[in-house]
């Protein structure tokens, strides 16, 4: 086991890595910017240092400061979250060239994975059912585009091959919009992330989004943690997660998810992973794979009992998985709340200094969260801020705990999304489970 790991993160995520350090008797090392010298998680790591001044470009997402910090940290590992470098296949060959372990998959399997066309193709060739579409790049060929989109039928999406965070996507209704339209993602794409790949696929109108988590050893093990739903999403941005999925038919998840498993044998993947599916009409089709752990990964812990980001780091180790999937049970039921520092319904960002934070606990109920009482949010990241999480029994009793959780937590000096969330563990078509990744937006805009 690693002596000593260096979080390549800041927030409740690197916390939470601490967190499983320390519970794994290995030291940490915090890399911050100048904006999170205050941070939690820079005070109760081992070991800090200063990767530069709050632009994310020049701190967080600054590859050399990071290499350089833990060459004099004497790391032996770097952890690197989600988000930021988490996905980007040139640091983790950049961290491995440099002699540490990162913590993650192979680079060659970051860049398959993160490139869709490629992933794709890869779970096409793997058995793995995947939204209808054009099994590649789209031709320059208007000809040829028309031809594909008659194939697929309309309404089709236009995505970018690089694309990510629900940004570089087009919904197309009709042939006259078509090309236009192919020619606009085209243009975005190569601005927004250097490649102007794009690809088109069948738009399911009404889907769900469940995803399944697989973790995987370097010793030919790999096992999949059952599923999550996603499905309440705000801009293609994930708000309430909950593990599992209400009704579907648990066969047809057992058999998705033995596809996943032997797709990551396929692929030689390593560490934790989700495919990400949309599930429409009893079918699930892949969209993309997220080679890295997710913010939503509590709600499989509390339901497996698995500690999933320790997982990686044994795994990242050398060690063997210690379970089988005969020994992967689904026990209960799990709903995550995302906090984040924002109009609940305007969703401005709200930065600045928390004066009160007062958190709920009680059965059943984990906090993930790196803020306290005389914290300020700073303006220059991401403003999720924590996450709420309830277990139950049943689905009933998780949703019971959640809303008497969010009832007893106290925030003041900032806005937060709890309002929203409260309004939605009271929605009687939340509380019936099994909306559609349009819902949330539907009701926001009074259309329910
Ligand atoms: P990103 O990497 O940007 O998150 P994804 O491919 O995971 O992109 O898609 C994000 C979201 O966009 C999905 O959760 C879903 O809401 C929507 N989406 C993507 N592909 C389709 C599709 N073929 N039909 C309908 N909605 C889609």
């Amino acid at each position: 086991m690693f002596d000593k790991i260096l979080i390549a993160n800041r927030g409740e995520i690197a916390l939470r890595v601490l967190r499983a350090c320390r519970e794994l008797g290995i030291r940490t090392v915090a890399v911050h910017s100048e904006a999170d010298a205050e941070a939690k998680y820079v005070k109760l790591a081992d070991e800090s240092v200063c990767i530069g001044p709050a632009s994310s470009a020049q701190s967080y997402l600054n590859i050399p400061r990071i290499i350089a910090a833990a060459e004099v940290t004497d790391a032996e590992a770097i952890h690197p979250g989600y988000g930021f470098l988490s996905e980007n296949a040139d640091f983790a060959e950049r961290v491995e060239s440099s002699g540490f372990v990162f913590i993650g998959p192979r680079p060659e399997t970051i860049r398959l994975m993160g490139d869709k066309v490629s992933a794709k193709q890869a779970m096409i060739e793997a058995g793995v059912p995947c939204v209808p579409g054009s099994g590649g790049a789209l031709p320059d060929d208007p000809k040829e585009i028309v031809k594909i989109a008659r194939a697929i039928g309309y309404p089709v999406i236009i995505k970018a091959s690089g694309g990510g965070g629900g940004r570089g996507m087009r919904v197309v209704h009709t042939e006259s919009a078509l090309i236009s339209s192919v020619a606009t993602t085209r243009t975005e794409a190569g601005a927004a992330f250097g490649n102007p790949t794009v690809y088109m696929e069948k738009f399911l109108e009404n889907p769900r989004h469940i995803e399944i988590q697989v973790l995987v050893d370097e010793h030919g093990h790999a096992i999949y943690l059952g599923e999550r739903d996603c499905s309440m999403q705000r801009r293609h941005q994930k708000v309430i997660e909950e593990a599992p999925a209400p009704g579907i038919d648990r066969k047809l998840i057992a058999k998705v998810g033995e596809a996943c498993v032997a797709a990551c044998k396929r692929i030689n993947y390593r560490g934790a992973g989700t495919f990400e599916f949309l599930y429409e009409n009893g079918e699930f089709f892949f969209i993309e794979m997220n080679t890295r752990v997710q913010v939503e990964h509590p709600v499989t812990e509390l339901i497996t009992g698995i500690d999933i980001v320790q997982e990686q780091i044994r795994v990242a180790a050398g060690e063997k998985l210690r379970n089988t999937q005969k020994d992967v049970h689904l026990r209960g039921h799990a709903i995550e709340c995302r906090i984040n520092a924002e109009d609940p319904f305007k969703f401005t960002p709200s930065p600045g200094k928390i004066v009160t934070w007062h958190t709920p606990g009680g059965p059943g109920i984990r906090v993930d969260s790196h803020v306290f009482t005389g914290y300020t949010v700073p303006p220059h990241y991401d403003s999720m801020i924590g996450k709420v999480i309830a277990y139950g029994d049943t689905r009933e009793q998780a949703i019971r705990r959640l809303r008497i959780a969010l009832s007893e937590m106290a925030v003041e000096g900032i806005k937060t999304n709890i309002p929203l969330h409260q309004e939605m563990l009271m929605d009687s078509h939340f509380l019936q489970g099994g909306m559609s990744i349009h819902y949330l937006e539907k009701k926001l805009a009074g259309n329910t």
